[in-house]
């Protein structure tokens, strides 16, 4: 991670390569919960991924703000980042304030991502709606030259959102079969917020992710995007624009031959 004192030195001639994709999660645990396996499955590719968690967590029912540090460091192991940064916003009051756009829009302009991920809009937590809402306007404020941070501006080419608690029709589904274990011992790295954890044992209180199903209904999730594309595990996503293809032969190609055609329902 660059210090941010040298950065604030001299912003403009710190120019580090561009990052492939930077995932935006509201809460430290948000992006292996709901897009894990796909940045798992990124960066075993190779691809440059960073991911900004907005606040520290520090609202959360259980574990301390200290205790999440701790576990995302150890979930990003799994992850294999290029960078995790936290912007440090109170946690239960995510505003979409010129202070908070402009803290997004710096990240933005700092790691130019080809590609920005955020939590999809419509959510039961309103720090997730309040989130999606942030990004999405910081990466286009982002691209206006007069918005003044001392940086060039720059406009990431797509927001893709992740889903949460709220289900969507999704524009594609990543087959994260073979990260799938790789992600679930990521969510498992934050051992306060999972049954088994520890807390249930002192008399922590339950929250709907410390029961004991909570695991099983995101792997059934899981099991359901995947089974949109036929594949074992899948996650979702969403893009409000059209997606273009400039050669749709190609793309289909991409398929084995030996794939069978699937004929499920996308919702
Ligand atoms: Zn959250």
């Amino acid at each position: 991670m660059q210090p941010a004192k040298a950065y604030e030195d001299n912003p403009k001639r710190i120019m580090k390569q561009p990052l492939d994709v930077l995932a935006f999660g509201t809460h430290p645990d948000d992006l292996e919960l709901c897009c894990g396996g796909t940045l798992i499955l990124l960066t075993s590719r190779g691809y440059r991924i960073g991911a900004v968690d907005l606040t520290r967590g520090e609202q959360g029912t259980r574990g301390s703000e200290e205790t999440r540090a701790k576990e995302s460091a150890a979930a990003s192991q799994v992850l294999k980042l290029c960078l995790r940064e936290n912007l440090g916003i109170p946690d239960g009051h995510i505003e979409k304030s010129q202070e908070n756009l402009l803290r997004v829009i710096r990240v933005l302009r700092q790691h130019r991502p080809r590609l920005v991920l955020a939590p999809y809009w419509e959510e039961r937590h309103y720090d997730h709606v309040h989130a999606s809402h942030l990004v999405a306007e910081a990466a286009f404020y982002s691209g206006l030259s007069k918005i003044e941070t001392g940086q060039e501006s720059f406009r990431p080419y797509r927001v893709l959102y992740y889903m949460g608690r709220i289900g969507f029709r999704p524009s594609f589904v990543v087959d994260i079969s073979e990260t799938f274990e790789a992600k679930m011992r990521a969510i498992r790295s934050y051992r306060s917020q999972f049954h088994g954890g520890g807390d249930e044992e002192s008399g922590g209180p339950q929250t709907l992710i410390s029961s004991p199903l909570a695991l099983e209904v995101f792997e059934t999730l899981a099991r359901h995007y995947g089974a949109m594309i036929g594949a074992r595990y899948g996650e979702p996503f969403l893009v409000r624009e059209a997606l273009e293809l400039s050669d749709p032969v190609a793309f289909f190609r991409e398929f084995p031959d030996g794939k069978l055609p699937h004929l499920f329902p996308s919702q």
